[in-house]
């Protein structure tokens, strides 16, 4: 019999878990020609989550609970779901039922009729204000056009990924991680399943601007040089206007002459230069940052418990 993963990353969820325990058991009992398994992985929440998510495990056999030592953000959590896994595919979805179970069946069909990646892809987005879904549909133009791997429009964290996707990722074990661009790298065959993104369940968002703003910065600098570029061609094509400038004062010095003042000028050269220059820097500056962090090589996250027993080192179903 196959089995099938379903992965939940659940930050400070305590309102949405008794929707998604009935929702999800519904789903797999009414396909029991398949064994299930839900990992839910709490990312450091504050509030009940993790002994809402226990009770679940001691009610039903079929949901594991990885509780992680702090919050490291989804990303981080998903990771440590990948390492957990146990099934022959994998459902990445979100805690706060954003993302139908009931779309799961689908996902499955074409999965096994051949496709290692089955993808959501969302015809509504929910509710969600208007700057927000704006500004994210700029930023994958945006990014679409700095690289080479494609990436997806409108489709988010739900996926199904076969086994072999699983292992794929396992070894991408990047600090500053952007999963949506890491599904693209892997490559494998993939396809779309359309579904209804409805709204948050109950709970609140986690994302607010700035947390935002800095997967929008991960997602360029881990996945394209392109700004690095940038400050190059823009080095280049200021240092040459310069040059020009230069070569047409020396010349009007000589034959026209020049009674000094040109306070102005000068005050404009300098700022635009001094600009150029901190913006620069600051480019380099996120990449070397991020190389720091990178060859610190730590692991990223560590366990606490799992499935409500102190984490030994061993997988979900040895952890007696
Ligand atoms: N999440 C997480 N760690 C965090 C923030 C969020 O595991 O630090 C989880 C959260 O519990 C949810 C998913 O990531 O299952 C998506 O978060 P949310 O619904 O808040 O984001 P949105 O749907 O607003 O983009
Ligand atoms: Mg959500």
């Amino acid at each position: 019999m196959k089995k099938i993963s379903i992965l939940v990353p659940m930050y400070n969820e305590q309102e949405v878990l008794p929707a998604l325990y009935d929702r999800l058991s519904a789903l797999m009992d009414a396909n029991k020609e398949y064994e299930w398994e839900v990992v839910m992985v709490n990312d450091g929440s504050t509030d009940n989550t993790a002994a809402i998510a226990l009770r679940m495990h001691q009610r039903d056999q079929r949901f594991h609970l990885i509780d992680l030592s702090r919050n490291c953000g989804k990303e981080t959590a998903m990771m440590a779901g990948f390492d957990m896994v146990t099934g022959d595919c994998t459902v990445i979805m979100d805690a706060d039922l954003q993302h139908p179970p009931e779309v799961i069946p689908a996902m499955i069909a074409k999965w096994e009729s051949g496709f290692d990646d089955v993808y959501g892809r969302r015809i509504t987005r929910g509710k969600e204000p208007w700057l927000r879904k704006k500004l994210s549909l700029m930023y994958y133009h945006l990014l679409q056009r700095t690289t080479r791997v494609p990436i997806l429009e409108n489709v988010g964290d739900f996926r199904l990924l076969d086994k072999s996707c699983i292992n794929a990722l396992r070894q991408l074990r990047e600090t500053h991680r952007y999963t949506k661009g890491l599904y693209c790298y892997i490559g494998f065959k993939k396809t779309d399943v359309p579904f209804e993104q409805g709204d948050r369940e109950a709970g609140e968002t986690k994302w607010n601007f700035m947390r935002l703003m800095g997967l929008a910065i991960e997602g360029i600098t881990s996945y394209t040089t392109v700004p690095l570029r940038f400050a190059t061609i823009m080095g280049c094509v200021v240092s040459c206007l310069a040059m020009l400038y230069l070569l047409f004062i020396i010349i009007k010095t000589i034959f026209v002459g020049e009674p000094v003042a040109g306070f102005p000028t000068l005050m404009v050269t300098v700022l635009f230069l001094g600009g150029i220059i901190l913006l620069t820097l600051g480019v380099i500056g996120e990449y070397l940052a991020r190389i720091f962090n990178e060859t610190k090589q730590r692991p990223n996250y560590f366990i606490r418990e799992l499935d409500g027993k102190r984490f030994t080192g061993k997988g979900i179903d040895d952890n007696k």
